[in-house]
Formats: C-alpha cells, structure tokens, sequence
C-alpha cells in the first residue's frame, strides 16, 4: 500500500456513483489513514474558524455552523466503521487501532474548546430570544447537553480531577472484567460419565473439550462461566453437580480470592457518585437518566417495581408447580436454586413440546426479508427494488432503492451471512444519514447480521428468533430511511438509548401476525405452516417468564440503587438489604449478582442504564397495542402517526412527548405483564 496523494484516495474525492455512493471497487486499506489525517484536519480547521469567529455567537454561526462541518470526517468514519466490523483485515485492524486514538483525541479537544463552549453556552442562555424554530431549539439543546455532560463547564481543576476520575474508573473496569474472567478460568469441574448424565449432545461436547483443553484425568469439565454452566443447571440429573456449579457460577468475583471484586465496586460507585457532583447532579443515576427518555432514576425505578410485581407472583406460581413436579420426581429436599431451570425445562416440555427449528423449512430468509417490505408497504408506502448496479463492499451485500409514494428516499444495503472478518451479532449502522440543511442528503443505510451462508443454490433457512432478527434489524433501518429532519445531530437513530429500541422492537410484532405468517411456506412442499405449529409457537412464548423477569428486574433495581445513594456497609451487605428490600424469592438468583455485573462495573454503558432493555419492551408492547386496539395490524391512522412521530422524527422532539404524539397517552406497562404473561399469573 502507498500512501495515495489525495487526489488518487476515492475517500477524498467526488464519489461519481449514482446517489453518490461510496465507490467500494475503488476503496483499499491504504486509503484510509491518508483520508483520516485530511479528514480531521479539515475538521480541526472548521472548527477553529467556527470558535474563533469574531462576530457574536448566533444560531447559524455556530451551530448550524458545526453541523454543517466535518462532512469529509463523518464520511470517511461511516465507511471505515462498517468495514472493520463486517470486512476487517489485518492490515485493516492495524489501520484502527491508530485511528481510534486519533478520534478519540479529536473528539475530546472538540468537546473541551473553551471558545466553542463559550458561544454555545451564551445561545442556550439567550434561547428564547432567538426565533428558533423547535427543531432549531432542540439541537441547540442538544448540543449544550452534549458539551456539558462531557466536562464542558468544569473549572481547570475540576478538570483535572475528572480527568484522573475517568483514568481511574478505566483501570478499575478493566480489573474488574478480569477477575471475572480468573474466577471462571480458574475454577474447574471434573466430572465423570455419571455426573453428566441428562447433558444434551451439544453440551457433553463442549465439557468433553474442556477436560481436553485443561488436560484433566477426568472426561467432562465444566467452568463456571455462563455457557458452560446454563446446560448443567437445564438438564443435568445429578442435583449434586448442579448444586456445586451453581454456587461457583454465583460466587465470581465474590470469593475472597486475589480475583475478588467488592473492594473495587466500592470505589467505582464512589468515584461515579463524585464525577456526577461535579457535573452538577445529585448521583450518578440523576447524571445518566436526565439524558434518557426516562428522565430521573424514580422514573426508571418506578417501571421496575411495576414489572416486579407481577414478574413475583408469577413466579411464586410457577414455584408451587415446580415444587410438585420435583416431589413426583422423588427429591424430598425443598426446591432450590439449583433445581428451577432443572424443572422449568420438564415442565416447558409437558406444557408445551415446540422446537423453534420446526418452523426453520418455512421461514426462508427471501421470503422473510420480502415480508418485512411488505409490511413496510402497508405501513408507511414503501417499496423496495433492487439495485444490483450499486456497489456492495463484499459480493453478498445486496442494495435496494426505497421509494415513498415515489420519491426516493433511500438506500437500503444488506448484508445478511457471516463470514470471517465480520464480528458477531447483527446491527444497522448508516454510509449516510438524512438530513436537509443544505437541501435533501438520502440515507444510505446498512443491516448487518450473521446467518448461516447455505451451500450454492440452497435457501437460507432461518430460526423464528432469526426471523425476528431480520424485523428487528429492519426496524431500525426504517428508522433511519424514513427520517424527515433538518439537523443531522437529530437524525435517524441518534435518539436516546431508552429509546432507541423501540423502532427495532416494535417491528418484530408484525412477524407473527397471521397476514405476514401465511406468506411464509414450505421451501420444499409449498405448504403453509400447520395451525397447530403456530399454537405450540405462542403458547410456549411465556413458559419460564416469571423466573426470567425475577432475575432481571432484581438486577435492574440492584443497578439503580448503587447508583442512587450512597453505599453504606460492605457490597455483600448492600446486596443483601436491597434484595430483602424487594422480598427476593430465595429460589431464583440475581441474573448478574454485584460481583460479576460486568454491564455495570467492567465499563460503563449499562450502569445506572440495566432498566432500558425493560423500558424499550415497555414502549414496544404499548406501541403495538395501539394497532391492536384497532383490530387491525396495518391500521392507517395509527400508521401515520407511528411514522410521523416515531420513524421519522429522530430526535426532533422530547421522547416522552413524541410517545404521548404517538399514542395519545403516556406509555403503560398492561401490555408488557400481558405479553409475558404476567397478568392473571396465579391461573398458571
Ligand atoms: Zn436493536
């Protein structure tokens, strides 16, 4: 590789492809770096006239004014982005690691250009006088808040101190991962034939490879580490085995070993509650949810109480059906911990009896994928036609064109199988977002995900969750295709993340109404899926919902009191009280117990945010319901206001308010207790 002169990078030039696309034939590694280094430097040099403009601060000479540059940045960045997460290399990954410390670099010295800050923080305060329409209003908002919440107002010694803070918390969370990581490694079960028994195939083999692995005199082991121990706790018949791994599964991180993690969660919860004082917020909660469509931690706390409720009376219910299920089995000992999964499984069986992969022969993904247009045709006047004229980065991407009511809108690239070079998991990601402000900029969008490549000439068969991969995916896709906004720090996806689930999620429920469901059938026989399928398919939906929804919310709430009030006593005793506070059923075990809660303390992305998977299923379920109600899936009133509110509208307004425009009401937990059959539990 070369480095390319500026005029020969693709990256650098006018992309002369039909709706400018990137030209990826022409695109190689070498580009890259050379791209970048002009790329941040235009953009240091935007933003240096931007700070350095001696006129008063106004609306466009500022804020407009940033959003206008860095164009060259942010293309380079989309493009490189889904490369080294779907087409990465070597060479590739040696490029990101050097480019990650440049943005990162980049981004803190924009978010902390006192002069910037200066004129931003002097329109916010001035923003009723300046005639600002709403949207106008809320990425003025927006940005102060983004400058504000990373350190923008902190004096030079503040600044210091939360420099050493953030240092600090990243050293702490990487011990913290660690440790977790040792007590798994480091503890290891051997057992025998016998121990084993009741183990499925596919997990004998994998305790078969970990006796290899640890080159143990015995034919089986297992770790305490999730994977290896989800299957003993399922199906294993010797309750002792269950019982050992089990305690060793929940203790990580907690055993008093050079791996154990209470010390360092003390600290971590200390030092977070000192950087939220800093910024001006009374706990590390307040600081985290008053960017949230939740808003405050009484809010968040107040949906997992609800949930609670129901989520324990169901699985007390549940708890008398298991407890009876054992006695017939013959264990006189009263159920435990380690016996829930154990009977849940044979009672799933009794009640239920569906293998999701029955219904793989019917759910091709062309056709999956052929059902989700449709219902965005119903929905909100979509078509799709594809483009095979249009450059993929790899020969699988396929590209469509969208239209609404003929317009075009956008392009849709997908990118379905996996592959090496391409990370696990599925997301949607953007070459281009929508915005408008120097006239209309088409999204070109991106669904990635990781299906199974059939041999030449085969279908793609996928699973129902697969399935509902490709409605989710697809979900946040329309959320960036149909955005309708002017600002681009407002469009698409850039929304809140206790929100931004809710486009993706809401669309899996149409998967599985029956006028999507008659579309799919058998790749070889042509017939539809039998009646009795589907029945089996809904009713195991809810199966083990009360256990499930016990050890989420529990943890849930865990997160939200760490982060809401001063910790008082050691974290065992913390633990403890906040447990007996919610009157924990001592048969199911916290999902993630303090110790091992790497979504909280190994970084800090779900910290004082572990509700918002619970809060999106809140917004889905109600959302939904508002078609229910209808009597009708593709109800065009409702339609209409879900794309004017939700789909298009980005973060053009407050999330609550968008949810009220969308529902005419606040949202409301009944249709989630409902979907996971919580209501009514004692029926059970
Ligand atoms: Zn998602």
């Amino acid at each position: 590789m070369t480095n390319a002169l500026p005029e020969a990078n693709p990256l650098l030039a006018i992309w002369a492809t039909p709706f400018e696309t990137p030209p990826f034939g022409d695109i190689e590694t070498g580009h890259f770096k050379p791209a970048f280094a002009a790329a941040l430097a235009m953009h240091r040099a935007e933003i240096a006239t931007i700070a350095g403009n001696a006129e008063a601060p106004s609306f466009d000479n500022t804020i407009a004014a940033i959003e206008r540059s860095g164009k060259l940045l942010s293309r380079v960045s989309m493009v490189f982005g889904q490369l080294t997460s779907a087409a990465t290399s070597d060479e590739l990954q040696a490029v990101e690691r050097d480019v990650t410390v440049d943005l990162a670099r980049h981004w803190n010295e924009f978010y902390l250009n006192p002069a910037l800050f200066e004129r931003i923080d002097r329109l916010f305060a001035a923003r009723d006088t300046l005639g600002l329409d709403p949207e106008a209003l809320r990425v003025l908002e927006r940005y102060h808040l983004d400058f504000v919440r990373a350190g923008a107002k902190l004096t030079a010694d503040e600044r210091a101190r939360f420099g050493d803070i953030v240092e600090r918390l990243a050293t702490l969370g990487t011990q913290f991962g660690q440790n977790v990581l040792a007590d798994e490694q480091e503890t290891v079960f051997a057992l025998t034939e016998a121990e084993v028994a009741g183990l499925p195939d596919f997990a004998r083999a994998a305790a078969a490879e970990t006796a290899r692995d640890r080159k143990l005199n015995a034919p089986y082991a297992v770790t305490p580490s999730r994977s290896s121990v989800e299957p003993v706790l399922h199906f294993a018949t010797d309750r002792a085995v269950r019982e050992k791994v089990w305690r060793a599964f929940v203790k990580r991180g907690a055993n008093g070993n050079k791996n154990d993690n209470s010390k360092l969660i003390e600290e971590i919860v200390r030092l977070r509650a000192e950087q939220a004082k800093l910024l001006g917020y009374e706990s590390y909660a307040a600081y985290k949810l008053a960017d949230s469509m939740a808003g405050t931690p009484k809010a968040a706390r107040g949906l997992l109480e609800e949930v609670w409720a129901g989520g324990r009376t169901r699985a007390e219910a549940d708890r008398e059906a298991l407890a009876e299920l054992a006695r017939t089995e013959g264990q006189s000992a009263p159920l435990e911990a380690w016996d829930w999964r154990y009977f849940a499984e044979k009672l799933r069986l009794a009640r239920h009896d569906f293998d999701e992969n029955a219904l793989k022969p019917y759910l091709q993904l062309d056709k999956v994928v052929e059902a989700g247009f449709y219902v965005a045709g119903r929905l909100f006047g979509l078509s799709f036609s594809q483009r095979e004229d249009i450059a993929g980065y790899h020969p699988d991407v396929k590209v469509w064109e969208v239209k609404r009511e003929g317009q075009i809108i956008g392009l849709f690239y997908c990118d379905f199988f996996a592959r090496p070079g391409k990370r696990s998991g599925a997301w949607m990601t953007a070459f281009r977002e929508q915005a408008k402000l120097d006239g209309e900029q088409l999204p070109l969008i991106v669904n990635t995900c990781n299906f199974n490549k059939p041999p030449a000439g085969q279908p793609a068969l996928l699973s129902l969750d697969e399935g509902r991969t490709v409605f989710h995916e697809m979900g946040h896709g329309l959320h960036g295709l149909l955005s309708d906004v002017t600002y681009p720090r407002i469009a698409g996806t850039s929304v809140v993340r206790d929100f931004v689930e809710l486009p993706s999620q809401i669309y899996e429920h149409w998967l599985e109404q029956p006028q999507v469901l008659e579309r799919f059938t058998h790749y070889e026989t042509g017939a539809p899926i039998p009646a009795e399928m589907l029945e089996r398919m809904h009713a195991a939906r809810t199966a083990n919902s009360g256990f499930e929804t016990v050890e989420f919310v529990s943890s849930a709430i865990l997160d939200m009191d760490y982060h809401s009030q001063p910790m008082a006593g050691s974290v065992a005793e913390f633990e403890a009280e906040v447990l007996a506070s919610i009157e924990m059923p001592r048969e199911i075990a916290l999902r993630h117990a303090s110790t091992h809660f790497l979504h909280l303390f190994s970084g800090d992305g779900y910290a004082a945010g572990y509700y918002s998977y619970l809060w999106s299923e809140v917004l889905d379920a109600d959302g939904f319901r508002a078609f229910e109600e209808k009597g009708d899936p593709f109800d065009p009133e409702t339609a209409k206001r879900l794309y004017e509110f939700i789909y298009s509208a980005g973060g053009k307004r407050d999330f609550a308010e968008a949810y009220r425009l969308y529902r005419g009401r606040d949202p409301e937990v009944g249709p989630l207790l409902e979907n996971r059959g919580l209501v009514g539990a004692a029926a059970a």
